[in-house]
């Protein structure tokens, strides 16, 4: 039976209540389930920390059970069911089940479940994010902004569920009428990383379940909490037995159950976030039996200062854009292209901001803005990025190796005459690290800019007209930034082009990547 511990929310020292608690484990009485797992649970926020998986509205444990660990130190927070495949496949026949009822389900009332899911993280968000800071080590106050952001994807999607259209097409057939329907594709697999362990699952299942889809979510192996708390809410909300189900596992069984979700014939979607290897391994899947795709995969942003652009508006862009995160945001910029007119004071100005308002410490902490790195072999890439670069000429501003607060952590580095050739202009680093590149004209930051095989976000920094239009329609992205760091928002399409994905999320747009479009020609009139 998988276990948890540690995780208090409703004490005096609220913000330091839960880790602390992780390292002293007291269990309190456990507790009888519905359906007739059992859960032992041992803090305040019982009711949100789950372990077992949560498959056709039942609490279910797994044979084995896996450890998760708080980054910030390495203890283990908990013991969550370890789910294979044969608990995969049970899962998928449980979301076929529920799909035959609620893809029947009036528009109105799939709106109004999505909307009580949504006030229910927001009457929780304090024990949420609570649970997003202890499995990710993300600063609180970054963890309340993901609440709140996942939150509004249920609540934009419950508005979308009621916007779902048809057509109807005049041909030059005069007794016929041709219709088009939008019907939900049926039982959708999702699968998600750990650096946005709530809002990456809202804002896929937010537009399933309003398009009248059915989801099994696997969350990844660090940060299964989050998506547990999600389906203790839905089933308070009242969303049907069987319409979100969530099956954690370690990483050992990740490719045989991300394997089994992408090739089930009950399954007709995958939608995946995380890296693009990962994307390209489940889009072979996908293959076999031909199944709908979305994709958000990986990036490798540019951050373009021009010699017309504000300087201080980009070094306070620039700061937003690499740090959120501690630098593990999938539009985190990865390469600063700075105009040689306007180089050495952003350069000066960027590393005086770092210096002065990054601080470096435990997620639970009021002052830190950088929690740990998600793991060892994360802090090992920002470490090969920075020695490399080094060893082929760049130079450290500030920063550069690992920070005395505890293995997962990196001090937030600086480095300037970085070249193309160096790993951390090639590859997304993932880290606390801002590399600087001089060019000299427009064209030139265009071509590095593009030259890359993703293009996911991209952010430019000028005050002059005529280049913002040319430099916003030529950046091979997804996403554009013009004199702004921070571009996410529900109401927008969030994705990417090239290797960095296919479909959008959010947004109108986010709703039709779970519906098929039928046509229907009415004849006989
Ligand atoms: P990852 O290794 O690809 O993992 C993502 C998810 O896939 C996890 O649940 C993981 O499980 C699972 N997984 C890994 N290998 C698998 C396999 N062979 N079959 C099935 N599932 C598998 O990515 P990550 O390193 O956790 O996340 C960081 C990456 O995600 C970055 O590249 C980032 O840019 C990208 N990302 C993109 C977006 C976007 O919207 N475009 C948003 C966030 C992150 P385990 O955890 O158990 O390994």
């Amino acid at each position: 039976m998988a276990t948890c511990w540690g995780l208090r929310s409703c004490c005096g020292a609220r913000r330091r209540a839960l880790w602390p608690a992780a390292r002293h484990l007291r269990p309190r009485a456990g507790r009888s389930e519905p359906g007739g797992a059992r859960t032992r649970s041992y803090g305040l926020s019982s009711e949100l920390l789950r372990t077992d998986s949560f498959v056709g509205g039942r609490w279910l444990p797994a044979a084995a059970a896996f450890p998760v660990h708080d980054p910030a130190s390495g203890a283990a927070l908990g013991m969550v069911a370890d789910c294979g495949v044969p608990e995969a496949r049970a899962a998928v026949r449980a979301a076929h089940e529920a799909f035959c009822s609620w893809r029947g389900v009036s528009v109105k009332e799939r709106s109004v479940l999505l909307r009580k899911w949504h006030d229910l993280m927001i009457q929780n968000k304090e024990d949420l994010a609570q649970i997003i800071t202890a499995e990710s080590g993300k600063p609180l106050k970054e963890a309340h902004g993901e609440i709140l952001y996942s939150a509004h994807f249920l609540e934009w999607f419950s508005e979308e569920a009621r916007r779902i259209y048809g057509d109807i097409i005049y041909t030059s057939a005069k007794d016929r009428r041709s219709l088009v329907l939008k019907q939900p594709m049926g039982v959708a697999a999702i699968i998600t990383p750990w650096n946005f362990p709530s809002a990456m699952i809202t804002r896929k299942v937010g537009a399933a379940l309003a398009a009248g889809c059915t989801v099994v979510v696997k969350p990844a192996e660090d940060t299964p909490f989050s998506a547990l708390a999600l389906a203790q809410l839905a089933n308070q909300a009242g969303i049907p037995p069987g319409v979100y189900n969530v099956i954690p596992c370690s990483r050992s069984k990740a490719k045989e159950v991300g394997e089994a979700l992408c090739t089930d014939p009950l399954v007709s979607k995958i939608s995946f976030t995380g890296s693009t290897a990962t994307g390209k391994i489940l889009l072979q899947h996908a293959a076999k039996s031909v199944k709908r795709v979305s994709m958000e995969l990986g990036g490798l942003a540019p951050f373009i200062v021009f010699d017309s652009a504000n300087v201080d508006q980009a070094v306070a862009g620039a700061m937003a854009s690499k740090f959120r995160n501690t630098g593990q945001t999938c539009v985190c910029s990865n390469r600063f292209l700075v105009q040689k007119g306007i180089h050495d004071l952003f350069v000066k100005k960027f590393a005086e901001a770092m210096q002065k308002n990054l601080h470096v410490g435990n997620g639970f902490e009021e002052r830190t803005t950088q929690g740990p790195l998600i793991n060892e072999k994360a802090v090992e890439k920002v470490e090969r990025h920075v020695s490399d670069a080094v060893s082929k000429g760049a130079t450290v501003v500030t920063g550069g190796k690992r920070h005395q607060y505890g293995r997962n952590f990196f001090e937030p580095t600086l480095l300037s005459n970085v070249t193309r050739d160096m790993l951390c202009s090639q590859e997304e680093t993932f880290g606390p690290l801002a590399p600087v590149l001089k060019f000299d004209t427009e064209e030139e930051a265009i071509a590095i800019a593009n030259a890359a095989d993703v293009g996911l976000a991209g952010y430019f920094y000028s005050q002059d007209p005529a280049q913002i239009w040319r430099v916003a329609e030529q950046l091979e992205v997804g996403m554009v930034g013009v004199n702004e760091g921070i571009i996410s928002s529900v109401e927008c399409p969030f994705g990417g082009v090239k290797q960095s994905g296919l479909g959008r999320e959010g947004s109108k747009y986010g709703i039709e990547e779970y519906l098929e479009v039928k046509y229907v020609c009415y004849g006989g009139l």
